[in-house]
């Protein structure tokens, strides 16, 4: 019996790991009330389900996966709680097979309104240094390499006098590939100047961009259709079979606070020590050396609509904690978000992550 357990706690260990995804369904909810807001919250949290799209506020609908063999309760709960649903798909695994056949029949060439590999990607930032603008400088820099000793590398769009710098970077999550797709699109408008703003833009700051940070996982979420939703770097994790850690909640500060999980298979585990990951360690300590210089910093994410502003912690009253520039910065925050919302007709949230996402 006991020889039993183990195999099944490895199985569940292995599967928690890598989902084959089979009989999966993606569900959409749209929260009317506070109880279905709960609910929602109770389905990520509690039990753990994969949330492709949060929802905080009413009206605004979440994309979740279920496993199958959780499909009946979590259909019943929906109902007990008159939370309508739709089904997007009703077997993820095949639309995930679908998807990477398509991929798969592409030919392999960079471009600025596909996705791309992550060796397309490195190959398209070389070719993007063609197009560096005669007023300014371009250069990539690799601020460290990963466990797999692929190269964190920056983009740099610089003049010769030292700058404020205009930090972006993107797919610290592997799976969020909207989100380099949309940092290279920034990159190019700066690099094209063809946009008064962009002009002015670089004619007052220096230009930062990391287009993917986690490679490792970037590159693992590329290689079949079932590491297609990985989020985490690909480490290995000391007494544990489930690998990687959520780079977003590895960084040395206020490490461990909300929305962090100490379970290393948990799509959120925060790591073994604050900045315990190779990746976090390279760009926390870049960050720091050029730290007084940087002026703005976006870590662009996909797949919610939201301008999340500093902190993302409570403070010691389990209170969200605001900083001192909380209305400059929300200030900045609007600005960003209405200039989405006039120009693509969307709904953007704003707040501090804290307030805005975790409670
Ligand atoms: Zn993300």
């Amino acid at each position: 019996m006991q020889t039993f357990n183990v195999i099944l706690m490895l199985f569940a260990a292995v599967s928690a790991q890598q989902p084959n995804y089979e009989g999966y369904q993606v569900l959409s909810a749209i929260p009317e009330n506070d109880s279905h807001l709960k609910l929602l919250k109770d389905l990520n949290v509690k039990d753990g389900l994969d949330f492709l799209k949060i929802s905080t506020r009413f009206e605004t609908p979440a994309e979740f996966l279920v496993p199958r063999d959780q499909i009946e309760n979590v259909f019943e709960r929906l109902s007990i709680n008159g939370l309508k649903y739709n089904i997007i798909s009703s077997n993820v695994a095949e639309d995930l097979k679908k998807s990477f056949q398509l991929r798969n029949d592409e030919p392999r060439v960079f471009g600025l309104d596909k996705y791309n590999t992550f060796e397309d990607i490195l190959s398209g930032l070389d070719d993007l240094l063609l197009k560096c603008p005669s007023s300014a400088s371009c250069v990539l820099e690799d601020i460290g390499l990963t466990p797999e000793n692929k190269p964190i590398r920056l983009f740099k769009i610089v003049k010769p006098s030292q700058r404020k710098i205009v930090w972006f970077d993107s797919a610290i999550h592997a799976r969020e590939w909207l989100a380099p797709a949309t940092n290279l699109k920034l990159l190019d408008a700066i690099l094209s100047q063809e946009d008064p703003n962009a002009v002015s833009l670089l004619n007052k700051y220096d230009f930062y961009f990391l287009i993917i940070m986690n490679p490792d996982g970037y590159s693992f979420s590329w290689e079949s259709p079932d590491n297609r939703l990985w989020r985490k770097n690909r480490t290995p994790n000391p007494g544990s079979v489930c690998r990687g850690t959520d780079l977003n909640r590895n960084f040395d500060v206020n490490w461990m606070n909300d929305g962090t999980s100490t379970e290393p298979c948990s799509d959120v585990f925060g790591g073994s020590s604050a900045a315990s990951e190779t990746e976090t360690q390279n760009v926390q300590n870049y960050l720091r050396s050029i730290g007084s210089r940087v002026i703005a910093l976006t870590s662009i994410h996909s797949t919610a609509q939201m301008i999340l502003l500093p902190y993302g912690h409570t403070d010691s009253n389990e209170e969200c904690a605001i900083p001192a520039d909380h209305e400059k910065q929300l200030a900045a925050g609007n600005a960003f978000a209405d200039a989405i919302e006039n120009t693509y007709d969307t709904i953007w949230e704003r707040g501090t992550g804290c307030s805005t996402i975790c409670k």
